[in-house]
């Protein structure tokens, strides 16, 4: 089954009780047993419930895996992964992670005792000077956030499989549509599904996807002990949200090519991040191993001034000024004063968060109106 046929197909059954095509939402917490233990393969909804199997089951098959978990968030998803872990382990992580992950990384693991590496990888044999015996999990993110840096996934799986550690990735920003990291020989795949896979900004959740049984029964052990899961309800929204993910995807690298354009040539425009770019300093990594380059943008202007950027992103009035990302609708954020505020101006310049950088999701509206916009508000 091909990429777009499985968005919408992909591990899914009519209701075997009426037929629905849309899997029904089963609001419950338990299920009727004829006699103790004797039950249709349900007991009770932490461990396992109708609609979040069907849903979990189109997880799955998108990212080419075997075995698909949702989470009631991205970041509890991340949090089981974390938990494959014990005190001593260490992580290899990126200098460019989201800004959610680094914390969960450095305020909660470790303090248990996980000793946490964040390296720049856009050359991906850096990693190599990192290991040692206590390395157990690589944490990537590609593109990164907000600098759209472009790592190398293959690369990464290579050095993962030479020294035996597990790589996952964070998908979010890419999603299947554009790469399918298990196919590269990644060994999970993380999303944040409140993003595209969504993709309408009406829904908190996270998921886990992987081909190997033990690994998958291990991170369900975890899910079932800790009782991150997500109801029945958000199921049911999320798994109508990837039915579009394709065209979703579609016109996002569209109109993201557009306005990526645009702004190359703007006057006040100093710089743009869009993995597209010729000028981006990854674009044949981008090339190689995305299928297209996205609707998430960054720019910085001319003049570097903090001030300013901040008046652009209040004059935007179809871009909504907002954090989060991946809708149908354009987003813009700031990052200086917003996702990265708490990180000092000398370490977060060193990134490329400049006081002037602004980043952009760009929606699926039209591309005119998106440019008529950018333009109002840059001007
Ligand atoms: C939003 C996001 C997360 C966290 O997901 P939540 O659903 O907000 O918990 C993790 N990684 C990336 C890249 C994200 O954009």
């Amino acid at each position: 089954m091909k990429f777009n046929t499985k968005t919408i197909h992909g591990g899914q059954e009519h209701d075997p009780a009426y037929g629905s095509v849309m899997p029904p939402i089963y609001q419950t917490s338990t299920y009727a047993q004829t006699t103790p233990g004797g039950h249709k393969g349900y007991e009770y909804s932490r461990s396992h419930n109708p609609t979040r199997n069907a849903l979990e089951n189109a997880f799955a098959s998108i990212e080419n895996g075997t075995y698909g978990l949702a989470f009631g968030s991205g970041l509890a998803a991340i949090d089981a992964v974390l938990k494959l872990l014990k005190s001593g382990d260490e992580v290899i992580s990126t200098n460019d992670l989201y800004g959610g992950s680094y914390r969960l990384f450095t305020s909660i693991y470790k303090k248990f005792g996980i000793k946490f590496h964040f390296i720049g990888m856009q050359e991906a044999s850096n990693i190599e000077a990192y290991i040692n015996k206590n390395t157990k999990l690589i944490w990537i993110e590609t593109p990164t956030n907000p600098m759209m840096n472009i790592i190398d996934i293959k690369a990464c799986a290579n050095i993962a499989k030479k020294h035996d550690l597990l790589l996952a990735v964070d998908n979010t920003f890419a999603t299947p549509y554009l790469q399918q990291p298990l196919d590269l020989e990644a060994d999970i795949v993380m999303h944040s599904a409140t993003k595209y896979l969504g993709g309408h900004s009406d829904v908190i959740m996270g998921a886990l996807i992987v081909k190997d049984k033990e690994l998958a029964n291990k991170l369900y052990f975890i899910q079932n002990a800790s009782g991150a899961i997500c109801g029945p309800q958000d199921c049911f929204l999320v798994l109508r949200g990837i039915k579009t993910l394709h065209v979703r995807m579609q016109r996002h690298c569209e109109n993201g090519k557009t306005v990526a354009e645009y702004l190359s040539n703007h006057p006040k425009v100093e710089k743009v991040f869009w993995p597209g770019l010729e000028s981006h300093p990854n674009h044949q990594i981008a090339k190689a191993q995305m299928k297209g380059f996205g609707g998430m943008i960054s720019f910085t202007t001319k003049g570097n001034n903090y001030e300013e950027a901040i008046k652009i992103v209040e004059k935007l009035k179809i871009f909504t000024l907002a954090e989060s990302l991946g809708g149908v609708e354009s987003l813009a954020g700031h990052p200086a004063s917003m996702t990265h505020a708490s990180i000092p101006k000398e370490e977060r310049e060193k990134t490329g968060v400049l006081d002037s950088l602004i980043r952009l999701s760009v929606g699926i509206e039209d591309v005119d109106d998106l440019i008529a916009d950018l333009k109002q508000a840059i001007n």
